[in-house]
């Protein structure tokens, strides 16, 4: 199986439509594990698809993000980045170059909480800071 035939199977499976256009939504954001904003991802498929509308990518982002095949992280509120992973792990952003890093968390660090009798609808942790690539420059 070729790439797009698997992620068309991949939409099929979560009940989309796999368009072409949310097809190469969903295979920048496999191809580009940067957390990249709507934005950027409008624009690099633009310049190989310019029958795509800015629309277009905020509504397959949010769809996507319904159905939890992509996860959205909103650390600051004037931006949302996009991840394709969807399994549990935390954020590092560097404030000097806006990178976005993967924190791998323990699986088991919720549980490590104390939240006894809480529910958990939404976990998202971050940090907050300088990179250790800025920090040394
Ligand atoms: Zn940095
Ligand atoms: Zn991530």
């Amino acid at each position: 199986m070729n790439k797009t035939e698997q992620i068309k199977k991949i939409l099929l499976n979560n009940k989309i439509q796999p368009s072409l256009q949310r097809i190469k939504i969903y295979e920048f954001l496999l191809g580009n594990k940067t957390h990249p904003t709507a934005d950027i991802i409008y624009n690099n498929i633009n310049k190989e698809l310019a029958i795509i509308s800015k629309a277009t990518v905020y509504n397959t982002l949010k769809l996507f993000v319904e159905k939890n095949i992509i996860s959205e992280i909103t650390i600051d509120n004037t931006e949302s980045r996009y991840d394709y992973n969807t399994k549990f792990h935390g954020h590092f952003k560097c404030e000097k170059c806006n990178t976005l890093y993967d924190l791998d968390l323990k699986s088991d660090f919720l549980n490590s909480l104390n939240l006894n009798g809480f529910k958990i609808n939404n976990s998202h942790l971050y940090i907050k800071g300088i990179c250790k690539k800025c920090n040394s420059n």
